[in-house]
């Protein structure tokens, strides 16, 4: 009887221990049935067409290796507006979009403080990893997002036994990921050093303090930035000669052999954000990171966030179609394949999940486009002088609060104590912005709370909206328009430059393969949490990618 009790128990044991090696939580290390470690790539203002422009010129084990062994999401989009990087990165590890995680811009306008706030800014927090008690650069945390992220519920899943760690040169492109229950952020200050925050730390770790202190910044600015091909090559670009560039503090023209040794003199070393080597510093500290918090070689996934920014603050100074964008994407490629090459030794291929994407996307310079003769123009605040005006002549006080993200603020006091009718006051000024120049549409408040939009561009716009942070009265510009850039280019539009990204994913559990199937932003979060075994994040709109479980 005991013996056969025994053997019951034992084959209880085996039966179990076998059907758990197939439904094993994310909590349990495996090599065959879990990745490792996960590394989500974010690539600031990257467009989805600069993989193939460049393609010709990448090496085997950057990009192309991405797409030669991966799986490529040819057709994803950005499901709302506007297409910033604070908003961007919240949807990317929220599943969902302004609407619910509530980061409806970079900056947007809180009635209630009556001003401008900044996503991340926190200033409950201190800076952590400075001496100079005036650096408020590490005053942030992530306590404006409203929802969780996957990497919160990758933590949720098994008692924060998980590492998670976000890192970019932005704090908000680190912090955002990184989710609210994260190890660490770290992120650049105007100094070039790593800093992070009261919200994750007191300290710095030694080897944070070690890297700051080999001081990388300063040894990638004691450099001439020439072209990594000959300059000649670089076909797919404007002439480095063209008129829509800005040149760097204190030089003449905005042309190669950029002289960063004489640019750091005036820019300080924050100028390294604004190069390719802003790239670089960013993959030599991804990988010192692995090696010093050993992510993948615990018990349980880990998860290490990287933004690479400088992409975004090139697009910006120089435009899509230039030289020094070309060059940095080519330079990022060298920079993507390194890490991989390490990851090869450190992990292996088949213990790292990565997904590669962008925050949004950029358009053309709207003076490059005039010149060929297809529509564009710049908007800012003061294009509505004149129906502001009208504004005050008909109301006899300044109704407008503030324009923001391509929105109207009202100034309720004013209506309430006007005793005006809201509604009328949203339809008059929705009917009058739209006889501007370069606006082709306003919808309301009103009208986005009682009603469900199915197509672009008013379904991006109500996908942006949040109820209690977002304004009175949304505009979306005609195509080619954005908010005042003269030089290089802005994004934040409904339209699919600004829209459509990149979207790979490779390595654990990953076929080769590519779809056009339409991919939202929003279903990165929920493919990852099944591929994980844990739960969607709290807000969760997006559906995972089926063909990556096919
Ligand atoms: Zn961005
Ligand atoms: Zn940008």
């Amino acid at each position: 009887m005991k013996k056969y009790i025994f053997l019951i128990l034992l084959q209880t044991l085996f039966v179990e221990t076998a059907f758990s090696q197939k439904v094993i939580p994310a909590s349990v290390s495996s090599n065959a049935v879990y990745p490792k470690l996960v590394i989500g790539i974010v690539i600031d203002q990257m467009r989805y067409d600069y993989i193939y422009k460049y393609w010709s010129k990448y090496c085997n084990d950057g990009f192309k290796r991405l797409v030669n062994e991966g799986y490529s999401c040819k057709n994803t989009n950005f499901n709302y507006v506007p297409t910033y990087t604070g908003p961007g990165h919240a949807s990317i590890y929220t599943g969902t979009t302004p609407a619910i995680h509530g980061i409806v811009g970079n900056d947007w306008y809180d009635r209630e403080v009556a001003s401008r706030v900044y996503c991340v800014k926190d200033k409950s927090q201190k800076t952590i990893g400075t001496l100079n008690e005036k650096d408020s650069s590490g005053s942030m945390s992530p306590h404006r997002m409203l929802t969780t992220t996957i990497t919160d519920e990758l933590k949720l899943s098994n008692n924060k036994k998980s590492k998670v760690i976000g890192i970019s040169l932005k704090d908000r492109g680190a912090i955002l990921p990184a989710g609210h229950m994260a190890n660490a952020a770290y992120w650049m200050n105007a100094e070039g050093m790593w800093i992070s925050s009261s919200y994750y730390m007191k300290n710095l770790p030694v080897w944070v303090t070690n890297f700051n202190a080999k001081s990388l910044t300063q040894k990638y600015l004691s450099q001439v930035w020439n072209t990594l091909l000959p300059i000649n090559q670089y076909t797919e670009s404007l002439s480095d000669t063209n008129v829509f560039e800005s040149p760097y503090e204190g030089e003449l023209l905005p042309v190669f052999p950029h002289n960063l040794l004489e640019i750091v003199k005036k820019e300080g070393n924050e100028l390294i954000k604004a190069t390719p080597f802003g790239n670089s510093i960013l993959k030599d500290f991804a990988i010192e990171t692995i090696k010093s918090e050993q992510l993948g070689k615990r018990t349980f996934c880990d998860f290490l966030a990287l933004s690479f920014s400088s992409t975004d603050y090139l697009g910006h100074q120089f435009g899509p179609t230039s030289v020094e964008v070309e060059d940095c994407y080519l330079r990022l490629d060298r920079d993507i394949a390194e890490l991989l090459k390490f990851l090869d030794t450190y992990l292996g291929k088949n213990n790292v999940l990565i997904f590669l994407t962008a925050d949004h996307a950029a358009p053309e310079n709207p003076l490059y486009l005039k010149s060929l003769g297809i529509g564009a123009g710049t908007i800012d605040g003061s294009t509505f002088k004149s129906v502001n005006e009208t504004l005050k002549n008909m109301y006899g006080d300044s109704i407008i609060e503030k324009y923001i993200n391509q929105q109207f603020y009202l100034n309720n006091k004013v209506i309430g104590r006007r005793k005006l009718d809201k509604v009328d006051v949203e339809n008059y000024i929705a009917s009058q912005v739209v006889l501007v120049k370069g606006v082709a549409a306003s919808v309301t408040r009103t009208t986005l709370c009682n009603s469900e939009f199915t197509e672009s561009p008013r379904m991006l716009i109500q996908k942006g909206f949040n109820q209690k942070r977002s304004g009175d009265v949304m505009l979306n510009y005609e195509p080619g328009w954005m908010d005042y850039v003269t030089l290089g280019t802005t994004h934040g539009s409904a339209y699919s430059y600004d829209t459509h990204v990149p979207l790979i994913w490779y390595g654990y559990l990953i076929k080769h393969g590519s779809t056009v199937e339409p991919i939202n932003i929003t279903d990165i979060a929920p493919t990852l949490a099944l591929l994980l075994n844990i739960q969607f994040p709290n807000g969760c709109t997006g559906k995972p990618i089926q063909m990556l479980f096919k």
